[in-house]
């Protein structure tokens, strides 16, 4: 099943975590479902267009995959609203920076890496249209995830 043109609900819900402790993660409401379709319209295709193949490197998330990998409680990778990403043709810096400068979107964080590239993209998008263009950076002090305003 496809969620747009070049996505399908698979490759959103493909987890090497939820097949290794055999969690079931393709279970999700219709209204996840519903808030999968508009991301993957909104940010996935829109991006997809101008910057090529995009990897999927996390994506949805069933409440208890969402446990297993130790994500937030409130994650939004768990209601079908958030991605996480990987440029293939372009730099992670680049998708990025696309995202930020031309996409509506609610959450949109510099994940790790370094000051010139981060080790992924998340970003998240409301069906709502509610969307707040929140930019952040992740950061690691002692050994716990924070997060900064981008620039930081
Ligand atoms: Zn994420």
């Amino acid at each position: 099943m496809n969620l747009s043109k070049n996505l399908t609900l698979e490759e959103v819900t493909k987890s090497s975590t939820a097949e290794k402790l055999k969690i079931r993660n393709d279970n999700m409401t219709e209204e996840v479902l519903a808030n999968l379709k508009a991301l993957a319209e909104a940010i996935f295709q829109a991006a997809r267009d101008k910057l090529g193949p995009i990897r999927i490197s996390s994506g949805y998330r069933s409440p208890e995959l969402n446990k297993a990998v130790g994500g937030s409680q409130t994650s939004q990778h768990s209601k079908g609203e958030a991605l996480d990403l990987q440029g293939i043709s372009v730099s992670n810096k680049e998708l990025f920076m696309f995202i930020k400068d031309h996409l509506d979107f609610d959450q949109l964080i510099w994940e790790f890496g370094t000051n010139t590239n981060p080790e992924w993209v998340h970003v998240s998008y409301r069906r709502s249209g509610k969307n707040r263009k929140q930019v952040l950076i992740s950061v690691k002090e002692n050994g716990k995830t924070g997060y900064k305003n981008w620039p930081a």
